[in-house]
């Protein structure tokens, strides 16, 4: 019903009736007459308004007792037909654009601003032209979910992907993925596959792109260019850098956060500038360090997911902890307070779990600065019962960490812990 999206009840008879779709250009007479295009509407939304798009670019609802006459003047179908040739240029390097989901993953039609899931290289060259004069792109749907649905199990699946595109002739490999879990996901690719010789650039947007104020295409205009010209490799986050449209931030994927639930700059790289940023046609390097230790490609693959994360807080009951014991956890990363501390009521069951070899990690639940367990004498009992300090590993990359270093060498988690694979961590 993708023809009719989001339409029901009278709104969607009274297209039926005039023969009329989402995408088609139409003349619209209401007081006086207009050329418009219908657009897609929202799931839940009233059945006695038509959305259109005017050719200023605003997006407007129209009360179906407003209209008087509407009437097709091009067929929606028919116009991305003719958009759909993709023409290859040699001169240009090739660049793989993997799909997984999200509101990026949504074809992006710039004429009409509408979404259906599943892009295909075609749509793609028909929704952002640009990126065609960039690089020549090829698509393919890995899978397509919203990114709340995620699971460790998908982050196998497209790393095992990557992991096969090593050595192809792509100059890089685009991501699309939901904002909402990127960082996890750029987390677990900069680990599993350290050292990978192409830049892997994961590209979100943070507005559907049925409003015109979408960030899709020029986040992924931005993300190609990166690939095109930036001669890094290793894992990025592409998003806006700011409200404006100027420039794209490229985050290193052990450094960056969502820190806002709606902003089109919503990811930021935590305690520093982005690792690139790229403003019109050049691209600054901001980040002065490698990005990885090793300068081999040798991709590990693999994860347990029996890791947890926990928010320690006035009145935690450790009683909590205790129940991850029993259910077979075998690693904790604490999200303490400040420098990195728990209360002293979480001392016995700390104590338990080091009985039990659980790997227990601290981070900090302060965004920025670095976990020092020396300085008080909490930080040092904890310690002392083997708690470790993980520096100024954000706490969800730190649990990435974990659940990749059990997967791949469990033996070793508190050594692999303290090693910086990825710059993940201030040396
Ligand atoms: N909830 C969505 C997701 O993370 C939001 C987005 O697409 O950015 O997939």
């Amino acid at each position: 019903m993708s023809e009719y999206r989001g339409y029901n009840g009278r709104a969607l008879e009274f297209l039926k009736q005039n023969k009329v779709k989402v995408g088609d250009t139409v003349k619209i007479i209401t007081d006086f007459e207009q050329t418009a295009t219908i657009m897609p509407r929202y799931e839940h939304s009233d059945d006695s308004h038509i959305v259109v798009k005017f050719k200023s670019g605003y997006n407007v609802g129209l009360g179906l007792d407003k209209i008087k006459k509407i009437e097709c003047l091009s067929n929606a179908s028919s116009t991305l037909e003719s958009n759909n040739i993709i023409k290859h240029n040699p001169a240009l390097p090739k660049i793989l654009l993997l799909s997984t989901g999200g509101t990026i993953a949504s074809r992006i039609d710039y004429r009409t601003g509408s979404v259906t899931p599943a892009l295909t290289a075609q749509e793609l060259n028909a929704s952002v032209p640009e990126l065609a004069e960039i690089a020549n792109i090829d698509a393919e749907v890995l899978f397509s979910e919203y990114s709340e649905n995620i699971t460790p199990e998908h982050w196998i699946k497209i790393t095992q992907k990557l992991d096969s595109l090593a050595k192809s002739d792509y100059k890089g490999i685009l991501v699309a993925h939901g904002t909402d879990t990127m960082q996890y996901t750029a987390a677990f690719l900069s680990f599993a596959l350290a050292g990978f010789p192409k830049p892997i650039v994961l590209v979100g947007s943070q507005r559907s792109s049925d409003r015109p104020s979408s960030d899709a295409a020029l986040n992924l205009i931005g993300a190609t260019k990166f690939i095109v010209k930036s001669g890094a490799n290793g894992v990025f986050v592409a998003m806006h850098n700011s409200e404006n449209d100027d420039d794209i931030a490229c985050h290193l994927g052990t450094r960056v956060r969502k820190n806002h639930t709606s902003r089109r700059n919503a990811f930021e790289t935590v305690g520093a500038k982005p690792a690139f940023v790229v403003s019109g046609d050049s691209v600054i390097q901001n980040f002065a360090r490698p990005y990885y230790n090793q300068k081999d490609y040798t991709p590990k693959i693999g994860l347990d997911s029996k890791v947890a994360l926990v928010k320690y807080h006035p009145g935690y009951d450790s009683k909590l902890v205790e129940n991850l014991l029993d259910s077979g956890y075998k690693a904790i990363i604490f999200e303490g307070t400040g420098l990195g501390h728990v209360g002293r009521t979480m001392y016995d069951v700390i104590k338990k779990a080091k009985q039990r070899d659980v790997f227990l990690g601290m981070t900090s639940q302060c965004l920025d600065g670095q976990v020092n367990m020396a300085i008080y004498e909490s930080g040092r009992d904890l310690m002392h019962f083997g708690v470790v300090p993980l520096s100024d590993m954000i706490s969800e990359i730190a649990l990435v960490k974990a659940m990749w270093s059990l997967g791949t060498n469990a033996k070793n988690i508190k050594d692999i812990m303290l090693k910086n694979i990825a710059s993940e961590f201030r040396e």
